[in-house]
Formats: C-alpha cells, structure tokens, sequence
C-alpha cells in the first residue's frame, strides 16, 4: 500500500514537488491507526510537517481509512548511508541545454563541480519551452517588467549591472514564471552569461542536499559560477537556515556583480518571514509590479494562443467574437484563459464540431469569474481608513487609545481581516506590532456592530468600494 500511497502522492503534488520533498522518504512501520515514515533530514521533516501533512494524512487514509495519525521521524546517519541509492551524477544544467528552443552554439559547459549533491542543486528547475519573450504578450500592466527583463537576458558580462536585484512580483497566473523562464531561455541562447532558473523550493532542497554533504561551500562556489541567478516563487522560502544562505548567497552574487533575478506573489515588505536585512537588500534593486492582465492582453494573448495551437491543430479556429467573450468573461489569469481554450481545442476534436458561441458559453461556464475582488493590500487600507476618519496613518499604528483612533483603527484591521488573505499574526504584525488576540478582538468587535450601527456599516461599504475600485 505504501508503493500506492507513494504514487498517489505524486499525482497530487506533481513530480517535482514529490521528487524534492518525498522521493527519499520511507515507511517505518505501521501500528494501529498509526504510520511511521521517515526522511533523512530535519529540513525535510519540518518541511513536510508544516506545508504536507494534511496531503500525507489524506493519501493515507484514501488507501487505509483507519490511519489516523502520522509520526515523521529522521532517520539515523548509520541507516541513511546503507539505505540511499548512490545519487546519480548528471551535467549541470542538463535541462536547459536538452529543452532549449533555439538551439544555440552548445555552450553549455558542465560547472566544474564533484559532489553530486552539489549537481542536483544547481540542475536548475525544468523549463517550459513555450515560455519565451517571443509568446510573452505585452500591455500596460507588464510592459516595464517586460523590459526589464529583456535588458537582464541581453546584458553582457562586461555591461554594468543596471538594477540589482530584479525583482518581480505579481498574483497568480499573471505571468511571472513565463518571464523568468523567457529570460532563461533567452540569456542561454544568447551565451554571454548562464542563466540558472531555480524554484524557491529547489534552491531550498539544494542547500539542504549541499549541508548534508557538508559542502556547503563548494555549492556557493558553483553558485558563483553563474552569471544570472532567476529564483522563482521567492514566498516559499522557509527556515531561519535557509533564509541565512539565501542571504550569504543573494549578497555574494550581487557583491560580485551577478545579476539577481526573483518572483514572489508580493512585494519585498510583505515577505513576512523573510529576515530583515535580506527584505531591504531585496528592495533596493528594481522592484515590479506586474498588474492584472486588462481585457486587451487577455484578448491578445487568447489570439497568440490560438496560433500557436494551430501549428499542431491546423483546422482549429476561433472565431473572434468567441475570443471576445472569453476575453470578457474569464477575467482571473492567464492560467484560465488557457484553460478555456484547451477546453474548446479538446471539444472541437472529439466532437468535430468548429468552435461556436454557444459551445464557447457552455464550456467556460465555471471559468467565469463576475467580478473579479482585487487584491486588497493592508497599506491601502491603513491608508485610505486614516484618510476617511481624518487621522494619521502613523496613529493608526500607534498605541494611542483615544476614540478618534481606536474605531478607525479597528475598522482598518477589520478591513484587513475580511478583504486580504492575511492571518491574523500577520494583521497585527503590519498594525505596529499588535498581539493577534488584539485583531481578533478587534475584527468581533465591528462585526458585533454593524449589524445595528446603520453609519458605521454605511462608512464600512464606502471603503470597501473605495478599497476594491
Ligand atoms: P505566474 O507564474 O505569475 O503564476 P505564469 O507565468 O505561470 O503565471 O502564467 C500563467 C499562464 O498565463 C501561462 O500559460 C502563461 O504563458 C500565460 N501568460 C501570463 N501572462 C502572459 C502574457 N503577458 N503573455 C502570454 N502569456 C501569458
Ligand atoms: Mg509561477
């Protein structure tokens, strides 16, 4: 069972979180209501526990329903060594060179590196090869970004760095691996300086790998071998370890004028757990946003879709009026749109069928999103909350206790409460430092008023409109 909870697993979480994170686990022993599974390292247990759990639990019990429990233990050096497979020794960057889209003058040199550990870390991220500048389509909300990150992919190794790091940031599905993958694709084919594209995950599994291996050093030594470090998804990056690396690592790199590139979905200030230094360092290179894909782009990138999917589907055609109305409608990401135009490609072909209106209207129903919330930020609250109520910002999250601040402050964090995703820790944390218990209290307060508080409920809704417009 534990050969089908394993694959199982895979499933759920895709080959490259599962071959990161579970690949060398192993079942210990099972007991009444109780699995033991272990995993070599204490990195990987307390990743696991604190981001898997729940997903190993249900794989479990999908399998065996009475498991109730899971114990995650590491296991000892003595077992580790008898138990690993020899790790198998690979050309670095062995990913960009076989996916490369154009090929380019094969000047993919293997870094001289011996551990195999040390291999693994830097064999970069897999690649889409449709992710390139060529398909990136460009608007007003991505245009700068864009640019930006073509100057990275073109610089030459003697150019002086212009923005260090670059950074990118942007919800989901609007684009930000596409651009780290198109300056990827883009600086290796061009040969002047390697690009290494890693997920915040990998290059946590990497350090990990590389202490474990104690070589630690010659891991930061190949790392210097690299001309432009990308790093995607910077928000996943956990532990206090890691996060000391990541900021040896990070300052090497810029120190030796090495371009840094990195995407997370929020910007510098709000990467909660990261360490203080590392947020400023962060901060002071470009930092950009890239905004919602507006009806235009979506509209642009539905017709580049569409062309691309026809030079392996040549009878597949969408009439445009159809396109404007997914254009309209499936307004959430870029993930959707693509979704819906499988969707019609899948149809067409098996139906034979060419794409019609109703077709379009009947397939994308559930991609359909009628209005779109923003994303709501906590500075945009205190902000336009402070300016309402005729109060400073810094009042806000003062530990002044005069009514003229209090309810103004207790809307704020109630705001944040009910329109951001944030916890409440993290809500005190931006309030000047508030304990939860105070948000908390705070958020059962108004919601405790306004249902009988007709002003306060009508000054509630003016903010909230202001806050999402
Ligand atoms: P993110 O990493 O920000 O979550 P992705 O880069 O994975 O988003 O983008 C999601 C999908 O939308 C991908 O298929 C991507 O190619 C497409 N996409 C997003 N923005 C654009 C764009 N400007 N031009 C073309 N395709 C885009
Ligand atoms: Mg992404």
């Amino acid at each position: 069972s534990w050969v089908r909870v394993k694959a199982r697993l895979r499933t759920e979480v895709g080959d490259d979180v599962f071959s990161s994170w579970f690949g060398r686990m192993e079942l210990e022993g099972i007991d009444e209501g109780g699995v033991r599974l272990s995993v070599p390292t204490r990195f990987l247990k307390s990743w696991i526990q604190s981001h898997y759990a729940e997903k190993v639990l249900t794989c479990w019990q999908a399998d065996r329903s009475e498991v109730g429990r899971i114990e995650l233990i590491v296991r000892s050096a003595v077992l580790k060594t008898t138990a690993q497979p020899k790790p198998k020794v690979e050309p670095a960057l062995a990913m960009h060179g076989e996916n490369r889209p154009h090929n380019g003058n094969g000047m993919s040199r293997p870094i001289p590196v011996g551990d195999a550990a040390v291999h693994e870390a830097l064999g970069g991220s897999p690649l889409d090869a449709r992710l390139t500048f060529d398909s990136f389509v460009v608007g007003r909300s991505n245009t700068l970004a864009q640019a930006a990150a073509k100057q990275v992919a073109a610089a030459r190794r003697t150019d002086p760095v212009m923005f260090n790091p670059l950074y990118i940031h942007a919800g989901v599905g609007l684009g930000k691996t596409h651009l780290l993958q198109a300056i990827t694709w883009a600086g290796n084919a061009g040969g002047e300086r390697k690009v290494l594209y890693l997920t915040a995950e990998k290059f946590m599994y990497g350090f990990v790998a590389a202490l474990r291996a104690q070589n630690a050093i010659a891991f930061k030594e190949a790392l210097r071998g690299i001309g432009v470090l990308v790093i995607d998804d910077l928000q996943f990056l956990q532990g206090k370890s890691t996060q000391a690396e990541f900021c040896h690592t990070l300052n090497a790199l810029i120190d030796a004028g090495r371009q840094v590139v990195i995407a997370s979905d929020r910007p510098p200030s709000e990467l909660e757990s990261l360490d203080e230094r590392v947020r400023s360092r962060l901060a002071g290179g470009l930092v950009v946003e890239m905004g919602g894909l507006g009806e235009e782009l979506r509209l642009e990138i539905l017709k580049a879709r569409v062309q691309a999917a026809r030079a392996h589907h040549p009878t597949f055609d969408v009439p445009l009026p159809v396109l404007g109305y997914i254009a309209k409608t499936v307004t959430h990401n870029g993930r959707d749109l693509e979704g819906a135009l499988n969707r019609l490609l899948a149809h067409s072909k098996l139906t034979g069928q060419s794409v019609t209106m109703e077709m379009a209207e009947r397939e994308v129903k559930d991609l359909i999103r009628p209005q779109e919330p923003k994303r709501v930020k906590i500075e945009d609250i205190q902000r336009i909350v402070a300016r309402q109520y005729n109060v400073s910002r810094s009042d806000l999250l003062s530990s002044r206790r005069t009514a003229n601040v209090v309810r103004p402050r207790q809307v704020a964090m109630y705001l944040a409460k009910t329109l951001t995703l944030r916890s409440l820790p993290e809500i005190g944390r931006r309030f000047g430092g508030r304990d939860h218990t105070t948000v908390l209290h705070a958020v059962r307060k108004i919601e405790g008023l306004v249902g009988n508080d007709v002003t306060l409920s009508e000054e509630i809704e003016i903010l909230k409109r202001q806050l999402q417009e």
